[in-house]
């Protein structure tokens, strides 16, 4: 006799009983992942649309604070609502209920447009693991394809400096694609550096919208190849000038601002603070970068002469810093949890705020930012919890409360697919494998572009 047999005979009635109970499972489990079709498609619509923009690193980053899934699910539900965007009919299949999600999961790791008739047909036909193993055996099949491919990329790069019979030198080459985008990182940069902050300061300093500054002579202003050729200057000469060193991350961007002290106190006073070469930013942005920065403080006598010089100091002090990783072990704003980040003064530092543990809080760039210039507001209450606020003054919970339900949650559902024209059973999902063993080199040379012009 079997041992895996319940210890119970089942009788016929028995039987009917578990059959509907098995029919009750599978087609509940239809209902939802129909629903699901419909939640993926908000979320597609709310990741396009930046809806978590405010106050979130990413899309998942606000499904993992707001609906409380994990990091892992809320990533994966992201990747998946982004590809059924352009994967209609691996769309239609889930929200018909006839495709489980596990199974749309996997597919729209490897579909295309152009495979996802091919890869519908395994999904329907195969068992949520027949589906999973086919999508490993055809990603093997990409990533050789994608292997080879970087392998020519990669031999195929070089870079060609020469001169022209005019003098002039010419510049030729292919990059792959990750120098590549250095390189063009690099020369916006340096575009940005020569020119726009230019014409940023002129507009300000000149009302005739003139540029201040000597550097452009002619009457045109420079094309954007002749802004890009300087650029490229700019970008040799400091390389040469730092002894091409890329520096330690966190060196590569410095930023110099001088703030006068009563800006600091106050955003709306009047008062200067402008970047090193001129260009203003705004009384917020300053406070920001003051918050957590290397501080040196003149004295300027009423004609502006400087007078006196402190020594330079961090405004949170190394101790105090390490203090503070330990205790809040990274951004502190609701849902963010990011490991690393700066330190920001409650009560600003310019404002009397004092530089101590209890006024500060660790906050990464991006929060750090929306704290000083998007109105959010934090606030420390008296047993030291930390209180978050949007701009328009409603608190921001670190755990959003839970949506209502409806009482009975099965039936709405049941009753919302109906009335969309969903007619969802116990076999809607019911895959078209009989028990055959899956031969998966034969699968996989069926149904893979690569596979097949291979062969
Ligand atoms: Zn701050
Ligand atoms: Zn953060």
């Amino acid at each position: 006799m079997n041992l895996s047999t319940p210890n119970i005979l089942p009788t016929p009635a028995h039987l009917v009983e578990l059959e509907r109970l098995g029919d009750a499972i599978a087609e509940l489990s239809a209902h939802l992942d129909a629903a699901t079709a419909r939640l993926l498609d908000l979320i597609r619509e709310f990741d396009a649309r930046g809806g978590w923009g405010n106050g979130f690193a990413s899309c998942a980053a606000w499904l993992t604070w707001r609906i409380g899934l994990d990091r892992g699910a809320a990533r994966e539900r992201v990747r998946v609502a982004r590809a059924l965007g352009s994967l209609p009919r691996l769309a239609q299949a889930l929200a018909r209920g006839e495709l489980s999600y596990s199974k749309v999961r996997a597919l729209t790791r490897v579909a295309t447009p152009e495979t996802e008739e091919r890869l519908l047909k395994v999904g329907g036909a195969g068992t949520a693991e027949h589906v999973e193993r086919i999508v490993r055996g055809w990603r093997r099949v990409d990533r050789i394809a994608e292997a080879q491919e970087s392998t020519r990329r990669h031999q195929r790069r070089a870079l060609h400096v020469y001169q022209d019979e005019d003098g002039m030198v010419v510049v030729r080459g292919r990059l792959e694609p990750e120098a590549g985008a250095v390189l063009m990182k690099a020369v916006e940069a340096g575009r940005e550096a020569l020119y726009r902050r230019r014409d940023d300061v002129s507009a300000e300093t000149r009302p005739d919208g003139l540029p201040r500054t000597g550097l452009i002579i002619a009457d045109d202003p420079p094309t954007l190849g002749q802004q890009q050729a300087d650029a490229l200057a700019l970008i040799a000469e400091t390389a040469l000038h730092h002894g091409i060193d890329p520096g330690a991350p966190g060196e590569r961007y410095q930023v110099v601002v001088h703030i006068d002290a009563h800006v600091l106190a106050d955003a709306d006073a009047p008062g200067q603070s402008v970047l090193e070469d001129g260009a203003h930013v705004s009384a917020e942005t300053s406070q920001r970068l003051a918050c957590d920065a290397s501080r040196v403080v003149m004295r300027h006598d009423p004609d502006g002469r400087v007078t006196e010089v402190g020594a330079r100091t961090r405004t949170i002090p190394p101790a105090l810093r390490r203090a503070l990783q330990h205790r809040d072990n990274g951004c502190r704003f609701p849902g963010c949890r990011l490991p690393f980040g700066q330190g920001h003064h409650i009560r600003h530092w310019g404002n009397g705020g004092p530089t101590t543990l209890s006024n500060l809080a660790m906050l990464c760039r991006r929060h750090h930012r929306a704290v000083h210039e998007e109105g959010y507001m934090v606030e420390r209450q008296p047993e030291g919890e930390l209180r978050f606020r949007r701009p328009d003054g409603r608190l921001l919970p670190h755990v959003p409360p839970p949506a209502t339900v409806p009482t009975e949650p099965v039936e709405t559902l049941r009753a919302q697919n109906d009335a969309r024209g969903l007619h969802i059973d116990a076999q809607t999902s019911r895959p078209g494998w009989f028990g055959e063993r899956l031969d998966l080199g034969y699968a996989i040379d069926v149904l893979h572009p690569l596979a097949t012009s291979r062969a």
